[in-house]
């Protein structure tokens, strides 16, 4: 850490709790980077270091820095209208996430993944007119008191309650919620989840889940565990919802949903959906369950609901993104795939048990000698080494996400698979030596 951006994080530091804007940052993040400058991958911060950016801002990062035609999207938008409720940038956008998410037959618009996954429950709870729902251990869908972290105490009675050194637990949070409102059970697990639905499906509102689970460790859904998830769910009367925060836009512009299959109720999109320089999040769904949104029976409000820049923003990203059947997402899996051999081969060589695990876009790499079966597998064991493998990348110049995660974004180059292969080795090397002097 060199002296310009110290003597910065010390000035924000004074006015700014913890010198940080959320509390999800690593241990080597104490003192974050501050950047004055991004193209395509490269990012530069105060102190004129150059890093590869496969961070993303959690993923959301996707068109890349300065893209061009993107910003000239955001710029015409601002020089026209910025600040009304509708405008005419609305049916593009709208169409064009209704021509590409199967589910996505209405779309209401919203700000962030955790505002918009609330109105989710209340629209399940709307049409069921049933309150609970089903989450699953190690998934994670916003900083609500109602959705964040838990553990069920006795497998018997499902429902969730705040634990000691539970790093998505929190003071604060309204007392009972998560008992009151909802259950949790193991991802991937479907003789549980059967058990589970005999006993309580008739009373569920919704089931709530990451197609991917991303942020368990980016594990995909074992064959068959999403479809019988559906399955339950139409015989019970509940309503599925995916969260395709992350799954959305990196997994194609059909989201998870149309890789994987396995059509849901309702979806919920965020980060990357904006193109990453502005925060749009959305619902999307069944016609049959978003019309209580025009009967104005349920309620869904907020300022900056569909506002013009996060409109223009969405119909940009899907623009360029999807142009010739999505050449620029399926490049870019290519690449990150070459990029995650890469550090297999260099882990592999060097001696230290290491697999990158999840669909490219959204993948992870865990210091582990197999893949994650289920995110209950993603303990502090590989995320402690995990932790240690990121923290020495950062300092040969490479980011990645918390939870290991490698985010590429739409101009990640042959030049910048060249700078990760030339920082890579020393990386893994430092890597190794500590993981071999703790564990
Ligand atoms: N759902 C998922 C799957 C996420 O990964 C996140 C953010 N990490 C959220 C919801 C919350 O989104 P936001 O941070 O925009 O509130």
């Amino acid at each position: 850490m060199t002296s310009a951006n110290l003597a910065y994080h010390e000035r924000v530091k004074r006015i700014l709790p913890g010198g940080v804007h959320y509390n999800f940052n690593m241990p080597w993040e104490e003192v974050p980077l501050h950047f004055v400058d991004g193209s395509g991958s490269r990012l530069t911060d105060m102190d004129g270091n150059e890093y590869l950016d496969l961070y993303a801002r959690f993923g959301a990062m996707i068109l890349g820095h300065r893209n061009e035609e993107y910003l000239e999207a955001l710029q015409s938008a601002m020089s026209r209208v910025l600040c009304v409720s509708h405008c005419d940038f609305d049916a593009d956008a709208l169409e064009a996430m209704n021509a590409h998410i199967p589910c996505a037959e209405m779309i209401r618009f919203g700000l962030s993944g955790t505002e918009i996954l609330q109105a989710a429950l209340r629209l399940a709870r709307a049409y069921t007119m049933r309150n609970r729902f089903l989450r699953f251990e190690n998934h994670y869908h916003g900083n609500a008191d109602n959705v964040m972290g838990g553990r069920v105490v006795d497998p018997r009675v499902p429902t969730p309650f705040d634990f000691r050194g539970d790093y998505r637990g929190t003071a604060g949070r309204a007392d009972g919620i998560m008992a009151e409102q909802s259950y949790m059970i193991p991802w991937n697990d479907i003789e549980r989840l059967e058990e589970f639905f005999a006993e309580y499906g008739d009373t569920l509102a919704c089931v709530l889940t990451e197609p991917v689970a991303v942020n368990g460790g980016s594990i995909d859904p074992a064959p068959g565990f999403l479809e019988r998830v559906r399955e339950l769910c139409t015989e019970h009367g509940v309503v599925l919802i995916f969260d395709e925060m992350i799954t959305g836009m990196r997994l194609g512009l059909g989201g998870a949903q149309q890789q994987l299959g396995v059509i849901p109720d309702l979806a919920t999109f965020g980060k990357a959906i904006g193109g990453g320089g502005v925060p749009v999040s959305a619902l999307v769904g069944r016609r049959e369950i978003m019309r209580l949104l025009e009967s104005k029976k349920v309620i869904h409000a907020g300022t900056y609901n569909g506002y013009p820049l996060g409109t223009a923003a969405v119909a940009a990203t899907f623009a360029i993104l999807g142009r010739d059947d999505q050449r620029p997402l399926r490049q870019m899996r290519d690449r990150v795939g070459e990029l995650q051999r890469v550090l297999v081969e260099t882990a592999t060589e060097a001696g230290l048990p290491l697999v990158v695990q999840g669909p490219a876009g959204v993948a992870a790499f865990h210091c582990a000698g197999q893949p994650l079966a289920t995110p209950a597998e993603y303990g502090f064991d590989v995320m402690g080494k995990d932790i240690l493998l990121a923290a020495a990348l950062q300092r040969h110049g490479v980011l990645v996400s918390s939870v290991s995660r490698i985010y590429p974004n739409a101009q990640l180059s042959d030049d910048d698979l060249e700078f990760f292969s030339s920082r890579v080795g020393k990386a893994v090397a430092e890597a190794k030596q500590s993981i071999d002097e703790i564990y």
